[in-house]
């Protein structure tokens, strides 16, 4: 019952698909949308999803659809 470093490692990061198969060949580290840089565990989905990163995704505005994703994020950084 740590609160320090070994909890994100608990947590299943969104990371963009490509990396995330490319890792799985490689076992690279892929840096997750909340900035965590993080090595896929083989089975993402028995761990709760990440809150940053479920935050970031859903602030991409994946469920508008239509809205324009490339006017969205420009000059964010
Ligand atoms: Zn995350």
């Amino acid at each position: 019952m740590s609160h320090g470093d070994g909890d994100h490692e608990r947590y299943a990061h969104y990371v963009q698909k490509d990396k995330i198969m490319a890792s799985a060949l490689d076992g690279t580290p892929v840096v997750a949308l909340c900035g965590k840089v993080w090595v896929p565990g083989r089975d993402p989905k028995k761990y709760p999803v990440c809150p940053l990163c479920k935050e970031i995704y859903e602030s991409m505005g994946d469920s508008g659809g239509g809205k324009g994703k490339d006017g969205n994020g420009g000059g964010k950084k």
